[in-house]
């Protein structure tokens, strides 16, 4: 192995290892479900604070405590309680050699924060340093609403359907282990508006962040998520080349 250099420690196995891979876009345009492909393909962890933050408010954490109103409101959790939370999550292993973040950054503020973070961490795979690959899904606000008001998951295994296009085979059964599908509280109509206008609002300014970077590669995310997955797995894959 090479020595390491300016803090940088080289990995034999750094060819084909993707670094840090940011899915961007609405509640709702499929980025849950396309982490899990990619993870599946490139052996690297997917992330969403989402999932993390519902987790601490199950276990009734101090920081689920202080999210669960903020998200069952549908609006943003503070910044500094999100990127703390990310940061103890980057430090387990297994994102040495890269990892999907899904769900975050969701604000300038965050991504700032990120890029702080990236440089000044040491991570396996060099690529982690660069610039990340960031992927946007664009759906229109009307699709969205449909997609969201029909989601269904599985508590169990994390499987994602939709009653409307993507129904399990059992109305309200998961396929792979037959629990019972849930419906998440802030799928709500109401709350799904808020959460639609917190995207708007604080999270599209993101676009121009990334895109002023040269890292941004936009999807339509408004097809079947077969078509959305090979083209987000060749993007990632030509990566180098964005
Ligand atoms: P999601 O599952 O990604 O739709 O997130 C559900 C809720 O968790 C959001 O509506 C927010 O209240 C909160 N949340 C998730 N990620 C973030 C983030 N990066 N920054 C702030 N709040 C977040």
């Amino acid at each position: 192995m090479s020595a390491p250099t300016a803090g940088i420690v080289e990995s034999e196995t750094s060819t084909g290892d993707v670094g840090t891979v940011i899915l961007l876009g609405p509640p709702g345009a499929g980025k849950g479900t396309q982490a899990k492909v990619i993870s599946a393909r490139f052996e690297i962890p997917q992330i969403s604070t989402g999932d993390l933050l519902r987790e601490n408010v199950s276990h009734e954490t101090e920081l689920g405590k202080k999210a669960k109103q903020v998200m069952n409101s549908g609006e943003l959790v503070p910044d500094q309680l999100v990127c703390d939370m990310v940061a103890e999550r980057l430090s387990h292993g297994d994102c040495r050699k890269g990892f999907i973040l899904d769900g975050f950054p969701r604000t300038v503020s965050q991504a700032g924060w990120l890029d702080r973070f990236l440089a000044s961490q040491v991570f396996e795979n060099k690529k982690c340093f660069g610039a990340p690959i960031v992927i946007q899904y664009v759906v229109e606000y009307n699709a969205l609403l449909q997609r969201l008001t029909g989601r269904r998951s599985c508590p169990t295994c994390g499987r994602i359907y939709n009653v409307h296009f993507q129904p399990p085979r059992t109305a309200d059964v998961c396929d792979v282990d037959g629990t019972r599908l849930v419906t998440r509280k802030d799928d709500r109509e109401d709350v799904i508006v808020e959460r639609l206008k917190a995207y708007e609002q604080q999270t599209l300014p993101l676009v121009e962040y990334y895109q002023s970077r040269g890292r941004l590669l936009k999807i339509d995310a408004d097809r079947p998520m077969e078509q959305v997955a090979a083209e987000t797995l060749a993007a990632i894959e030509n990566g180098d080349r964005l």
